[in-house]
């Protein structure tokens, strides 16, 4: 006798019990209102730490306004892949725009920083090649790695001379790349770009940096760790989000013209999937002059994340190696992380507990990720509320 379907899924609830039990289930909350350093979830109005809008530009009318004439202008849907028939003036706009801010040849547009991440490493490798991915780099540069079918070699995180030893037994594969993040999304920590790139050129490898939380926030021009650390011109492939502080959505790729084409042609989630709403680039072209023209945001936020990192660590909280507006707080237990974050909610603090998968056993932490909008008086609160807690 056959099962019926539901039975054939009962698995599933066995399974969410024992995330349940783990301290493991996650659950989606809504939110009323816009996202700012104030938002409502679940009825309650709380300060928001938990969101990647570093530079406080999501709810900022400029974007929205300029959303809703260009959509005006060009309607909303874009009706098809890239190549097919989907791209409109604002995608164009926003590709020529990013090259130009970033200094490179060209840039392309993906519909997420996931997309992007993904399709290109598998079109930069594949089999016969070997691809290198420092321990914490974000699950989509991981999953790129493993779509790509080219052998996957993790190294330590950070550990330059390490991933030197690997490759200098790599030398029998066709292609070596090397991916990281240049600031971890969880860890708050820069990657040694500098080794990084002297690795590169000793071993003959390719050297990808997903610079997605640091657009905007780092370097003299907000271009990233990158260009903090003066390697732009070493680094192959630089893959960028529109999501945090460009306060939008897409993701998007920088460097040469002949990279680009080859992504056109070869980066399956481009090549297969809806292009973005060209309208919707009106927001993240808004967000690039901004970027430009109020420098001061970005050193508001790097100024005020420092003096958090100092207070956090007297009240002895582990922040791990954080040097950005990613601040840990390393607890180790999901449970624990949890109930943290459920203290914090009680004083009107939004903290999320970040837990496995999304960073390694062991290592479940509270993740404080400051934008400038927030006021001292807020970032006073968590202070006031943290150290409570540490009593
Ligand atoms: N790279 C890193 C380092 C990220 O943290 C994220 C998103 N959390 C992504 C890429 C994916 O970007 P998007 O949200 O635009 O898909």
């Amino acid at each position: 006798m056959s099962e019926t379907p539901c039975d054939r899924l009962g698995w599933i609830d066995r399974e969410l019990a024992a995330l349940d039990a783990l301290g493991l289930r996650r659950r989606v909350s809504t939110r009323s209102g816009p996202q700012a350093a104030r938002l409502v979830i679940d009825g309650r109005e709380l300060v928001n730490f938990g969101s990647n809008d570093y530079l406080a530009l999501a709810a900022d009318q400029r974007l929205s306004a300029a959303v809703a004439e260009a959509a005006g202008r060009e309607g909303w849907g874009s009706g098809a892949s890239p190549l097919v028939s989907g791209y409109g003036q604002g995608h164009r706009r926003l590709e020529e725009r990013l090259a130009e801010f970033e200094g490179t040849e060209a840039a392309l547009l993906f519909s997420s920083g996931y997309a992007a991440n993904t399709g290109v490493v598998a079109a930069l490798v594949g089999r016969g090649d070997v691809v290198f991915a420092d321990r914490k780099n974000h699950a989509s540069l991981l999953d790129g790695c493993r779509l790509s079918r080219a052998d996957v070699r993790v190294y330590p995180h950070g550990d330059w001379q390490r991933l030197d030893e690997l490759l200098a037994t790599a030398g029998n594969y066709r292609r070596r790349l090397i991916t990281t993040d240049g600031l971890f999304s969880m860890d708050g920590d820069l990657a040694p770009l500098d080794k990084l790139a002297e690795v590169a050129q000793r071993r003959d490898a390719m050297l990808l940096v997903d610079e997605a939380h640091a657009t905007g926030v780092f370097g003299p021009q907000g271009r990233g760790v990158a260009e903090l650390l003066g390697v732009e011109d070493r680094v192959d492939v630089r893959v960028g989000t529109l999501s945090k502080a460009l306060s939008s959505l897409g993701g998007f790729v920088t460097g040469s013209r002949s990279l680009v084409e080859w992504l056109v042609n070869r980066a399956r989630p481009y090549v297969f999937s809806t292009a973005m709403p060209s309208a919707a680039t009106a927001a993240a072209l808004i967000a690039l002059a901004i970027i430009r023209d109020e420098p001061d945001r970005r050193r508001r936020l790097l100024t005020r994340a420092e003096s958090l990192r100092h207070q956090l660590i007297e009240q002895g909280w582990d922040v791990g190696n954080s040097a950005s507006q990613i601040i840990p707080l390393v607890v180790g237990e999901p449970g624990r992380a949890v109930e943290l974050a459920a203290a914090l909610r009680h004083h009107g603090l939004f903290v999320p507990a970040i837990r496995p998968p999304t960073v390694p056993e062991g290592e479940s932490c509270l993740r404080i990720s400051l934008t400038c909008g927030h006021t001292q008086e807020m970032v006073g609160e968590l202070v006031e509320a943290l150290g409570d807690l540490r009593r």
